[in-house]
């Protein structure tokens, strides 16, 4: 059986310890590696690492820095297949899905922050006759990226990449469930000549390694994605540190159509935001709020495409959906749908749980599921699911639907269907938000703020943001006389 090993200062190594936990396929239900449970004491020796390393990396020049990245990225496209076999296998996600967005994604991260650091500026403010300020903006340190399940290597690369570029050093922890392909960047950091003790990958629990992380007093910043409560117990620990914080939490995305929308541009891509990744991507919109006028047809349409998505073991490139990650987010999924039902929803497709054949008999799949008649304020319509779960649910006027989508605790990411461009404005101002899409879902330019409002998080990543945040400003005034 693998093992997978840590990354610490320039080497994979064993956890001190020797203890190890099991690595699931969601495809098959089986163990198929062994994850490291690291604890404080590996922590220690990468941190002693990332110590010696901090002045050696901020003092690079960033173009030296920028080279070394673009050739990480170069590095992970030269083993695009390795990787895409790798990422689809550990979460189960369709192959295609994996190499059409995950594994290119993570590549343009790495070339996008190599590249962004050459145009970083700081700012300088000029008083009238009295003098000049101007600030620069250094790495942190040490700092703590701990990421997600859902987009293992996309997110993980999304933090590490400008925390880098930026000349910090990153002690790095994937998520338990889908460490395999974090632990493949220690050989590409090899590659593209990082210094050892830049880069550190930690493997663990988020309750034991995840906590080290966030509480040990000499990282002094953490970028966090993952779920709301687990952002919360986060902040508590690393709020009274003074750390700085970037939470990228949970969501209940409004998926909003009008009457007057390009009908078959919102059904496909509806279907899309619905259920790409299983349901499983933190901007999937979950409840799909349609205009009375089109209501009926467009819910007969959605359903009925939907019914013909193939659930399928992730190497079969005709799979439209393919494992759910691990076997208790099924069950919590499924939870979901018989509380939809307990509250009065009507269940137009899906609800069930996939058993296909050997060697995938005991593999985590489920039917891509639609409710109709819930009221937008039940619980089904506030939690998040995060599976291939969503409602669907008319609506009369502008005011009304806005109320509706503005009405959880949540406020990630939306997407709104019309052809009429002075309200597609006006919605799009007044949505509660980080993150707005018209007549569009998913779409992607990485110098944009992205990140979520309200119990959605704390900050932005991306462009700019991301290395501000993994800058300290420091303001400088200069008298003139
Ligand atoms: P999670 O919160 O369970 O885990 C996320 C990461 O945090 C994992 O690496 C985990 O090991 C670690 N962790 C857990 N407890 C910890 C602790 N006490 N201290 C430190 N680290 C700890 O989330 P998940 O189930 O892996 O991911 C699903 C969630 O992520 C969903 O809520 C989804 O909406 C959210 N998400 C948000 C975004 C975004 O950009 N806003 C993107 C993707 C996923």
């Amino acid at each position: 059986m693998e093992k997978l090993q840590n990354f610490i200062n320039g080497n994979y190594c064993v956890p001190i310890d020797n203890r190890y936990f099991d690595n699931i396929d969601p495809s098959t239900g089986s163990v198929y590696s062994l994850i490291p449970d690291s604890d404080e004491k590996d922590l220690a020796v990468a941190v002693s690492a990332a110590e010696l390393a901090f002045p050696i990396w901020s003092a690079m020049p960033s173009e030296q820095r920028s080279k070394i990245l673009v050739k990480f990225s170069e590095g992970i496209e030269k083993r695009m297949e390795q990787f895409v076999a790798a990422e689809s296998r550990d979460n189960g996600k369709p192959i295609t899905l994996a190499r059409h967005v995950d594994i290119p994604r993570a590549v343009s991260n790495f070339h996008f922050f190599a590249t962004a650091i050459l145009h970083f500026s700081s700012e300088s403010h000029y008083m009238e006759g009295v003098g000049i300020n101007y600030t620069t903006r250094k790495p942190i340190g040490i700092v703590g990226c701990i990421s997600p399940w859902n987009l293992p290597l996309y997110l993980f690369s999304w933090k590490i990449a400008p925390a880098l570029a930026a000349g910090n050093c990153v002690i790095a922890k994937p998520s338990e469930v889908t460490p395999y392909t974090a632990t493949m960047l220690g050989e590409i950091a090899v590659e593209a000549g990082l210094p050892p003790g830049v880069l550190t990958i930690l493997n663990g629990t988020g309750a034991k390694i995840g906590d080290a992380i966030v509480k040990h007093p000499k990282i002094k910043a953490i970028s966090f994605t993952g779920g709301t409560a687990t952002g919360e117990h986060i902040a508590r620990t690393a709020a009274p540190m003074f750390k700085k914080l970037s939470l990228e939490l949970g969501g209940k995305n409004p998926t909003i159509v009008f009457d007057d929308c390009d009908f078959e541009a919102a059904l496909k891509t509806t279907i899309m935001s619905s259920f790409s990744n299983q349901g499983q991507i933190c901007l999937c919109g979950s409840r799909i709020f349609v205009q009375r006028g089109i209501y009926s047809k467009f819910r007969d349409a959605f359903v009925a495409k939907v019914s013909t998505s193939v659930v399928s073991f992730p190497e079969n490139p005709r799979a439209n959906l393919g494992a759910i990650v691990s076997e208790s987010h099924l069950k919590k999924v499924l939870g979901y749908i018989d509380l939809a039902k307990s509250e009065g929803g009507k269940l137009l497709t899906g609800g069930n749980r996939v058993f296909l054949p050997s060697p995938h008999d005991k593999g985590f799949y489920l039917e891509p599921t639609i409710f109709e008649s819930l009221p937008y304020d039940c619980k089904t319509n506030q939690e998040e699911i995060f599976g291939p779960v969503v409602t669907i649910m008319p609506f009369d006027t502008e005011e009304e639907v806005l109320m509706m989508a503005n009405d959880t605790k949540y406020g990630l990411a939306s997407s709104v269907w019309t052809m009429d461009v002075k309200k597609a404005h006006r919605v799009a101002d007044q949505l509660n938000m980080g993150i707005v899409w018209v007549n569009a879902w998913l779409v992607r330019d990485l110098r944009t703020p992205f990140g979520g409002m309200k119990a959605s998080g704390v900050g932005r990543e991306g462009g700019l943001e991301a290395l501000r945040f993994f800058t300290e400003p420091k303001n400088i005034f200069i008298k003139y006389e």
